[in-house]
């Protein structure tokens, strides 16, 4: 047993912690808001709220609010160069994974010269070292989907070159995070779904790692737990704060998978799904993908695919022993009925069937490191073949 353990992030966490931003010791004297150009963060009054919270703490903001569903390099360019303009000395991400994942990206630019792509590794990236560090990061989450409050990670999508690519420095862990439930409950039925089941194999993708650790297994495990008991109810009652908590929590839980562990091959086939198709939310490619997915891997990890299906509340003990790897994927079957999800197609995102071995290639160029994290290592052909077997 080897393992080191880095998690760097005081968390806030709890319904009502987002009102302590008033108090609490803040890395800066002016921060810059990164939020999606999309319309709730205004119309739910958080972006206000956040802005008044600062101020009673003496702390100044400017908000940069162009972040699309699936952020691109440009707009991680054109964030740091206002950071930069306004000397702000931290960042903070207010929103879904888009825009802390931004935020994160931004406060890597607006301290390190060149182009975001020259400290990417994988792809076209350069994967120079970032020496000098970043802005110091706050994330103020109001979904419980990507963990990216717990984690260094950073997913940003070069769109001329379609390559989505995830990146992350110790310093891209945020200082501070807030994870406060009753911001998360006007997410609307369908993204809560998409978002736990992103939290969901955040963690199963940790678990069966190559380099899942003993303390990576434990916050999988209660991870998968939470999220087959909870996230049905959360889907089919926002305003259920119950069920909400416990999803965020899961969803932190599979974030600190993420710091201790990693994913695997699963997320770089999403990544190249969403790169060509950014009108696809990254939970619903994972969806699509996961029944193949596990499906394949079954027969190869049968002990970690029982422990996960023992965590989704399935009764092993009862089944043959030849059956046993397969309740996992069953249990995931019944998730995705439970949460309406289990209709979604490739087809219906305009993908097509003759676009497979491109996407394959995509995801073994940009996102290689991760297949050689899974236990049993994929061909290209595997690669290929899990894709056609999630086609629909
Ligand atoms: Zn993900």
């Amino acid at each position: 047993m080897n393992f080191e353990y880095f998690i760097p992030t005081k968390i806030l966490f709890g319904p009502g912690k987002l009102n302590q931003l008033s108090e609490i010791n803040l890395p800066g004297k002016k921060a810059l808001i990164v939020v999606s150009s999309g319309k709730s963060m205004k119309k739910y009054g958080y972006i206000d709220r956040v802005i008044s919270l600062l101020k009673d703490n003496n702390v100044e903001s400017v908000v940069f609010d162009k972040i699309l569903p699936n952020p691109i390099k440009t707009h991680v360019m054109e964030g740091a160069a206002y950071a930069k303009e306004e000397n702000c000395d931290f960042v903070i991400g207010l929103g879904g994974g888009s825009s802390i994942d931004s935020a994160k990206s931004i406060a890597i630019m607006a301290k390190n010269p060149g182009d975001y792509w020259d400290y990417i590794n994988g792809g076209t990236g350069k994967g120079k070292p970032v020496d000098n560090g970043a802005l110091p990061i706050v994330a103020i989450t109001t979904t419980a989907g990507t963990g990216t409050e717990a984690d260094p990670w950073t997913v940003i999508t070069k769109e001329d070159s379609n390559e989505k690519i995830g990146f992350g420095v110790s310093d891209t862990f945020p200082v501070l995070s807030i994870v406060d439930p009753e911001l998360m409950l006007t997410v609307p039925p369908k993204l809560t779904a998409y978002q736990g089941f992103d939290a969901l194999f955040h963690a199963t993708e940790g678990y069966i790692a190559n380099i899942a650790t003993p303390i990576s297994d434990m916050y999988a495990m209660k991870s998968i737990e939470l999220i087959f008991k909870h996230l049905p109810k959360a889907v089919e009652d926002g305003k259920n704060i119950e069920a909400r908590t416990q999803i965020a929590l899961a969803n932190t839980l599979s974030g600190l998978v993420e710091s201790t562990s990693s994913c695997t091959s699963e997320h770089s086939m999403e990544h190249a799904l969403s790169a060509y198709y950014p009108e696809l939310p990254h939970g619903a490619g994972l969806i699509m993908l996961s029944e193949a997915y596990y499906t394949f891997f079954a027969d190869k990890i049968p002990e970690r695919m029982i422990r996960m299906a023992e965590a989704a509340g399935a009764d092993v003990n009862k089944l043959p022993e030849s059956e046993k790897p397969m309740a996992f994927v069953n249990a995931l079957k019944n998730l995705q009925k439970n949460c309406g999800v289990d209709d979604l197609k490739m087809s219906d995102f305009g993908i097509g069937i003759n676009k497979i071995n491109q996407i394959a290639e995509n995801a073994r160029y940009t996102m290689k490191g991760l297949f050689e994290l899974d236990r049993y290592t994929l061909s290209f052909e595997e690669t290929v073949q899990i894709l056609e077997q999630a086609y629909k």
